[in-house]
Parts: C-alpha cells; structure tokens; sequence
C-alpha cells in the first residue's frame, strides 16, 4: 500500500506515520507514506498557493494550479489511475468499512486542504472520493489524513503482529468490542471476572460475546441492525431491553 499525501504541511504527516505501528510498517515494506509539499509547486516567486476568494467572504482559499500539479507530480509516476481522497467536512463520514475498502487499492492519493478550502475546480478534476471524519470542522486535512491512513494501514497484510489482530475489535462484526483485563487480578479493590481466569475457551469466548452485545446495545445501539446477530442473541437483546427499561422505571418510583 503506498499512501501519496498532497499537502502544506508535509512534516506533519511524516512525523505521526513514522511512529509506533505504522513507522513499523514503513521499516518492514508493507506500507510507504510520501508527503507532496503543494508549495513546491507554486507558481511565484513568494510560493504563494493561496488567494481572496471570488465573491468576497471571509478567509484565504487554496489556488487550483499548484494542487493541481502537485497530483499531476504523483498520477504521472503511476501505471494505472487512482483514487484521490479529498479531505472535507462535506465527504461522507469515513467508517470501518470505508477503510476496508480503501485498504484494496495499491496507491491512494490524500489532498489535505488548509485555511477556507480548494478552488472547487480542481476538485472536480481529481477528487474520487470527498471524506470527512467527523461533523466538525478542524485547520486542515492532515489529522484527518493520517486518521484514515493509521485506519486503513491496519488491513493490509504484514501491518499488525499476530499479537495485535484486529480480528475481534469494534466494528468488526457490527458490535463493540468486549472490556479486557491484564495484571494484577485486583485492582482498586476490583476483580477481573472471573470467568476470564477459568481457561475455558468456550465458555471465555460466550462470555466476551455477550458483552460485546451489552456494551453495543448500551452505547451504540444504531450498530445493531448491520451486526451478525443470531434469533438467540436477538432474544437476548430484548429482554435486556425489556430489563433496563423496568430498572430506569423503578429508579423513578424511587426518586
Ligand atoms: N470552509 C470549509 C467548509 O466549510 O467546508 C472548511 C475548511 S477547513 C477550515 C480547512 C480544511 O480542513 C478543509 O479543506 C479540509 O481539508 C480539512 N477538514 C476540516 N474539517 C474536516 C473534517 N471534519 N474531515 C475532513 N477534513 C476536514
């Protein structure tokens, strides 16, 4: 997977992949992370890649040309064409299974903007892809690059040890992923439960199930209807629902 990020500020994105994880992907070849400095690109002799948008209004807009040539300096080196991740608070909200998807490509392209946007001209050529993070708004797209780059990293072969398999995490299956214990067995005065210590696969396996469901009927129950849930586990859902609802009714006789 090689990730080619089009941006002002190419030290960002350098500094945060080289670390932890994703710097170790980087050392072992399964990814490459290139920073394109769109001022390198500029076409004055202030390097100047910003001007007043048309119409007036607040702020400075990012100038067509240079970004248009910074994704030119890229696509040329490419075989085939590729998908061009525009970051926007106006994009689809990025997901799991956005990031599954992306993880597909070889080479994929991320153009940060920075102070009010882009010329909307250039985007029009070159963007597949407009993706946000999140309805709010930050300075610019490079957190929100390195957010999807850190997401999508972790599926692509050879990224995570077998130690860190992202196989049972949040989202995987449609539901949370369960709450996990280490050393010591108390702390505070709080135990690990104790079927976690029996060493009885099965019964840990149906254990941590069950609270995935919990936990993701409690927090995020809009998760529920895409997750893989059996009639049983449905069955189960209902009366834990039917169960808080009696519990939330007395505690209101009680106040
Ligand atoms: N004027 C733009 C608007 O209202 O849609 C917001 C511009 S924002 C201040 C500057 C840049 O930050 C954007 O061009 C985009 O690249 C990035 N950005 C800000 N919030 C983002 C979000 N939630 N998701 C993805 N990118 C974001």
């Amino acid at each position: 997977m090689n990730f080619h990020v089009l941006t002002l500020f190419p030290e960002m994105i350098c500094q945060a992949m080289q670390s932890s994880i994703t710097g170790r992907a980087i050392e072992n070849g399964s990814i490459t992370v290139e920073a394109v400095n769109i001022r390198d690109f500029a076409f004055n002799k202030h390097m100047k890649v910003d001007d007043y948008p048309y119409g007036g209004g607040a702020g400075m807009l990012m100038q067509a040309e240079p970004v248009y040539l910074a994704w030119e300096s890229v696509r040329k080196r490419m075989e085939a064409p590729c998908r061009t991740v525009f970051l926007t608070p106006q994009g689809k909200t990025f997901t799991q299974e956005m990031a599954r998807d992306l993880a597909q490509s070889r080479d994929l392209i991320f153009l940060c903007g920075h102070y009010e946007g882009i010329d909307e001209r250039v985007l029009e050529e070159i963007v597949t892809d407009p993706v946000s993070i999140g309805d709010y708004v930050l300075t610019g797209g490079e957190l929100p690059a390195l957010v999807m780059m850190d997401a999508i990293s972790r599926m692509v072969p050879g990224v995570l040890g077998n130690e860190e398999s992202g196989e049972n995490e949040s989202f995987s299956a449609g539901l949370l992923e369960y709450p996990q214990y280490t050393r010591p067995q108390v702390w505070h005065g709080k135990e690990v439960p104790e079927v976690l210590m029996s060493g009885h696969h099965g019964n840990v396996d149906a254990w941590r199930r069950e609270q995935s469901i919990i936990r993701t009927l409690r927090t995020r129950p809009d998760l529920l209807p895409q997750s893989d849930l059996s009639n049983k586990e449905w069955n189960f859902v209902r009366q834990l629902k039917k169960q808080w609802k009696e519990e939330a009714a007395k505690k209101n006789e009680n106040v």
